[in-house]
């Protein structure tokens, strides 16, 4: 069925979910204070692949995005702007549900802002004090890494390794590694009233409340980038834990990879940034699409345009073969399809899976068969719209 990489247990799985027919997959969505570039498209293009494989086999997936509208990047933005964080996060909000549209991605189920759950993180901080898995110190709220069994597993650090970051720093910390759930400096400009006083609820327990308050005491996959690895999933999976008194609340940590422009990290500082917007504007979603699927998910891409434009033969015939599509699929052809889903079924193998279509097409062009409805499929399943 499928088999996929677990950054836990650094092994390919069996992928098993916990109440089949239904997965149910969260995916670490975009602080509200810019727009969708290439890297983001491709983190929600790898899950929205991954959904419409499921759904192949049988599958019902459960999407959820937690949207980070409280961040100091939208508070600093917001105060620049002379605006409420919450008009700006609003804004940045519904332009990346535009470019969800734009990319043709349709499996998202729920998006969640996290300011609607305020209350809920001030509650699930209190329990964690009271479960002693949080403490108090000056004011700011940490969570206590010492109490969590495998802590630094996800990351694949020793204590030593983690003992190094010098994280959410603040006076009269337990341990070096602990990080902060609730943050009581007012020098935000924004913040909000909880069980403990005034202040902001910090990154990482905004993902565990959403998470628990929508799915519950588990779900089926995290997914993200691959540099939220540590702190941020290391820290969610700590606390998801102790609030769930779960060993594995989680069944696969699914992460992908980076995408450099120029050889280096997308970022505005660099100068390097290639909105996902413009891209299908200018090329069309099938072509991003068939780019960004010709190297599997957790391969680092250096985005070029040339790499990408080399596509535009392979997309045209794509478009031949769906005008050559008839009434039966030969079998030279039933037995390539096959193939095409047993590379996505081992761990998303996307670009082997474009092989098996690329060989797929060169035989329909010449004297065998595919049936619309084999076609239409296949298409679906890439989410290419011919
Ligand atoms: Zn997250």
């Amino acid at each position: 069925m499928l088999k996929i990489y677990n950054s836990f247990s650094s092994k390919i799985e069996d992928f098993e979910p916990f109440d089949p027919p239904v997965v149910k997959i969260f995916i670490c969505g975009p602080t509200l204070y810019d727009y969708t570039h290439l890297g983001h498209a491709r983190i929600f293009l790898t899950y929205d692949l991954l959904c419409r494989f499921l759904k192949t086999r049988g599958y019902k997936t459960d999407v959820l995005v937690n949207m980070t509208d409280i961040n100091q990047s939208v508070f600093n933005k917001a105060i620049v702007q002379g605006i409420d964080y919450h008009t700006l996060s609003q804004f940045y909000s519904n332009e990346f549900i535009k470019d969800l549209d734009l990319l043709n991605i349709k499996t998202i189920a729920r998006f969640a802002h996290v300011s609607d759950y305020v209350k809920n993180i001030s509650k699930h901080i209190s329990s964690l004090i009271e479960k002693r898995n949080a403490y108090s110190a000056n004011g700011n709220i940490y969570f206590d890494t010492k109490t969590i069994k495998d802590y630094g597993k996800l990351s694949k650090q020793s204590r030593k390794q983690l003992n190094l970051h010098r994280m959410d720093i603040g006076p009269n910390k337990k341990n070096q590694e602990d990080f902060m759930l609730w943050n009581c400096s007012e020098d935000f400009g924004f913040s909000w009233k909880g069980d403990f006083g005034k202040g902001v609820p910090w990154w990482h327990i905004q993902d565990s409340s959403v998470v628990i308050e929508n799915f519950g005491l588990h779900y089926d996959v995290h997914g993200g980038a691959d540099e939220l690895a540590y702190p941020h999933h290391e820290a969610h999976l700590a606390q998801y834990k102790a609030m769930t008194d779960l060993e594995t609340p989680v069944k696969i940590w699914m992460h992908v990879s980076l995408v450099l422009s120029k050889g280096e990290k997308i970022s505005k500082s660099r100068g390097n940034v290639v909105l996902a917007r413009d891209l299908v504007t200018k090329y069309g979603q099938n072509l991003l699409r068939l780019y960004l699927f010709s190297t599997h998910y957790r391969k680092e891409i250096d985005y070029n345009e040339k790499n990408l434009l080399r596509n535009k033969s392979f997309l045209k015939k794509i478009q031949q073969t769906s005008l050559r599509a008839s009434h039966k699929t030969s079998e030279d052809i039933s037995a390539l399809i096959q193939e095409f889903y047993a590379s996505l079924g081992n761990d998303l193998n996307s670009p082997k899976a474009l092989n098996f279509l690329e060989k797929i097409c060169t035989k329909a062009l010449k004297n065998s068969n595919i049936s619309i409805e084999d076609f239409t499929r296949i298409m679906d399943t890439l989410g290419l719209r011919i």
